[in-house]
């Protein structure tokens, strides 16, 4: 299964004269390179909700996203790749011609159906009516996370340790749901520091990461923040600022970035290095969780 896909991901360091004049070291773990349309996060996610599908028996994976989610993108691929059924339930109408995401979703063979957005809020409500519908399906929740979406984004902490031969002083990532973050958190020992800059608004993270390592059955080391001035207005928000640097970081370190997520989070990196919030000599890895495409 995964001889197709690039892992353990590859750790580069940035080099500029801005970061050697600021003291401090940082890499970019690139998750984005695990796999052209399995990006990043997503993978490490699904790698164990399968092994739980398979375990069961079960014939495929029912999961819920937005129109323009990568967690839908990446499922439907993912059953492609590995052979599995996968039904994406769309919150809101249908909308025609389909966007690219619900286009790849469904020339990948995923079956999708639409969800009015009251019952979709209803999270509990919503799984249960489609677990009787499909019994032969594992549910996953919107973006991928849940309990064992943890074992597999602990790896990249692992890889991290591996690669580096220590761990280093921060871990940054953007978070969503927080579920990667939580599995990072699980793959530490209390080790590095884990700061999550938020794509939201809001500051529910606190409490959902807690929640998740709490069902996880691990032991909150609470060696972990989540920065929430970096969100832009709002998810999927963006900024002619946001834009401009990303557009810039390109040009100058070789690496994409999107405005969703990655854009968010290493705008927010920079700004804190620039006001001089990481103690001079400080290593800091950058996880690159994909979304690129
Ligand atoms: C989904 C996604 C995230 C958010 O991950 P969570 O586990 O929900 O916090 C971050 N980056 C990219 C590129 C994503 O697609």
């Amino acid at each position: 299964m995964k001889n197709i896909l690039n892992l353990p991901s590859p750790l580069v360091a940035l080099q500029s004269h801005f970061l050697n004049k600021k003291a401090v070291n940082v890499w970019i773990k690139r998750e984005d390179l695990i796999h052209p349309q399995l990006s990043g996060n997503k993978w490490r996610k699904l790698e164990f909700n399968l092994k739980e599908m398979r375990r069961q028996g079960k014939r495929g994976i029912l999961t819920f996203g937005g129109a323009y989610s990568n967690h839908i993108y990446a499922t439907a691929a993912a059953g492609r790749l590995f052979d599995f059924s996968t039904i994406g339930i769309i919150r809101g109408e249908a909308i025609l011609p389909l966007n690219p995401t619900l286009s790849f979703a469904r020339e990948a063979g995923m079956q999708l159906e639409y969800l009015d957005r009251t019952t979709y809020r209803d999270k509990a409500k919503a799984h249960k009516i489609y677990q009787a519908r499909y019994p032969n399906y594992c549910i996953l929740p919107e973006g991928g996370t849940n309990t064992h979406a943890i074992p597999g984004s602990a790896r990249t902490a692992a890889e991290i340790r591996e690669q580096l031969s220590r761990l280093p002083d921060f871990i940054c990532l953007a978070c969503g749901t927080g579920g990667t973050l939580a599995g990072i958190v699980a793959g530490l020992d209390g080790e590095s520091e884990v700061l999550g800059f938020s794509v939201l608004k809001g500051d529910f993270h606190q409490r959902d990461i807690q929640q998740l390592l709490l069902e996880a059955n691990i032991k909150d080391p609470k060696n972990w923040s989540v920065k929430t001035d970096y969100h832009f207005g709002g998810y999927a928000r963006r900024t002619p600022e946001l834009d401009k640097f990303i557009a810039d970081f390109k040009r100058d370190y070789g690496i994409p970035l999107e405005w969703i997520y990655t854009g968010k989070l290493m705008y927010g990196i920079f700004d804190l290095i620039e006001k001089d919030y990481f103690p001079k000599g400080s290593s800091i890895v950058v996880i690159h969780t994909g979304g690129i495409r």
